[in-house]
């Protein structure tokens, strides 16, 4: 009898999981190296968000959302759908529910309970977890090297997952210390960059940032309800209605991270990027125009927006930090402002900070099975692969979905005995 295979994955997020599990039930002897104490740490972090695990839209606009890599990531997404997520988390005790929004998320909003129960599925399944073990490449003969807590190790197995994420909360695993690595040996990967991140403001006259009154006053206050749009040009347009926040520095939220990859590209292009912002989306600019022109006798400015428009708070200092006296005192040109208010941004705020990573390996380096064309018996899952895609569930699917694939993948490679 032979012995059975022994497979590495390495990375214990979402991807790597997933991966263990469906090697698992293919018979073959699992290992899960993760650098950190314990595993799923981004994956938890995301349940104090309430753990968004996908979308229920439909499926046809849920494939849009990876813009430009919709075509790759189409195969593995559809046999991963959304549903399938839904019935996965189900086999493992965790109802979930659509939200108003159309966003998916467990029954109790959390991440650990269901991190809890995975783990003892895989563990009670056979996969072996070796926390601590962080991986530093390969030895010159090919073998895998980790820093264990026992010192150096290095191992041989008969192929290898890597699901080592992106690059943002390194303090939470994924540092992207591997991108030289595999570079060296060959894989094309594209630079790593900030994505569903927040910005840095500009204004006229200033290096960056906003004036002391708004930072101190309103940093931490969200913007509600605002519609955002950007139009490059070169074409490319985004509008949309939601809520953004304002930081020490500039702006962060939902809505910033919807535009974050046209806004960061258009900053890379250019030096700077200008969005504007509808104050009062829901209102028609006749119906502003009106209103701000309507006499306001001896009452101020604030008290007139205030009551006439219901523009106050950070809205009305949005206004005033953004303005010049003129344009505020003339109606004509006020009117205009709340319906297309423009902010300058001059800088994606750094890595660490985002929410997710765009760049990666590039699929030009994978074959259809998530293999490295340079380096066979090598695969990748996850958000290291060169895709990006909006909040909304739409990271965690496609985590699931490519380390399910990638696991099929190596089993697939080691049946027909390519290795
Ligand atoms: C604040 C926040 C909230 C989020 N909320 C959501 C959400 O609600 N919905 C959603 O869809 N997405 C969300 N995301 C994104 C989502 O969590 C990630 O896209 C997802 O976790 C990526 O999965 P992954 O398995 O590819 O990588 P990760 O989850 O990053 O896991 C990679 C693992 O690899 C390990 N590792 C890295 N390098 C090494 C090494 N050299 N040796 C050994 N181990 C290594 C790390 O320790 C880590 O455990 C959120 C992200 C953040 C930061």
């Amino acid at each position: 009898m032979s012995a059975p295979r022994q497979l590495a994955v390495i990375g214990g997020g979402p991807a790597g999981l997933m991966a263990a599990e469906v090697l698992v039930a293919g018979g073959v002897q699992v290992d899960l190296f993760d650098a950190m104490p314990s595993v799923g740490r981004k994956f938890l972090l995301a349940g104090k968000g309430g753990l968004n695990l996908t979308h229920g839209e439909a499926f046809e606009l849920f494939l849009t959302r990876y813009g430009a890599r919709q075509a790759q990531l189409a195969p593995w997404l559809t046999a991963f759908d959304p549903a399938a997520l839904r019935q996965w988390a189900g086999g493992l005790g965790i109802a979930t529910f659509v939200g108003s929004s159309g966003r998916v998320f467990p029954a109790d909003l959390k991440a650990a309970p269901l991190l809890r129960a995975w783990l003892q599925r895989l563990r009670s399944a056979g996969v072996r977890l070796h926390q601590r073990h962080r991986w530093c490449g390969w030895t010159e003969e090919g073998a895998l090297r980790f820093a264990a807590p026992t010192g150096e190790l290095t191992i041989r197995p008969d192929a290898t997952l890597l699901a080592l994420g992106g690059a943002s909360w390194a303090r939470l695993g994924s540092d992207g210390a591997w991108r030289p690595w595999l570079a060296a040996r060959g894989v094309d990967v594209a630079p790593l960059q900030p994505s569903n991140c927040g910005f840095d403001v500009g204004r006229t006259g200033q290096a960056s940032g906003w004036s002391t009154h708004l930072r101190e006053r309103f940093a931490g206050a969200p913007v509600k309800p605002v519609a955002l749009s950007v139009e490059t040009p070169d074409g490319r347009r985004f509008h949309r209605q939601g809520e953004f926040v304002v930081t020490a520095t500039g702006i962060e939220g939902s809505l910033v991270y919807a535009a974050s990859a046209l806004l960061r590209d258009e900053i890379a292009a250019h030096g700077e990027a200008t969005l504007t912002l509808d104050l009062l989306p829901d209102r028609s600019p006749d119906w502003v125009a009106a209103e701000v022109a309507r006499p306001r006798g001896p009452r101020s400015l604030s008290t007139h927006l205030k009551s006439r428009l219901g523009i106050d708070g950070v809205k009305a200092a949005l206004l005033h930090e953004l303005l010049d006296k003129e344009q505020l005192h003339d109606a004509v040109r006020l009117a205009a402002a709340l319906k297309a208010l423009p902010l300058r941004l001059v800088a994606a705020r750094p890595l660490d900070e985002a929410i997710s990573t765009a760049g990666g390996v590039r699929f030009e380096a994978l074959d259809e099975r998530l293999m490295l064309k340079a380096l066979p018996g090598v695969f990748c899952a996850g958000e290291m692969l060169d895709w990006e895609a909006p909040t909304g569930g739409y990271l965690l699917n496609a985590c699931f979905a490519t380390g399910r694939a990638a696991g099929q993948g190596m089993l697939a490679w080691l049946a027909a005995g390519q290795h």
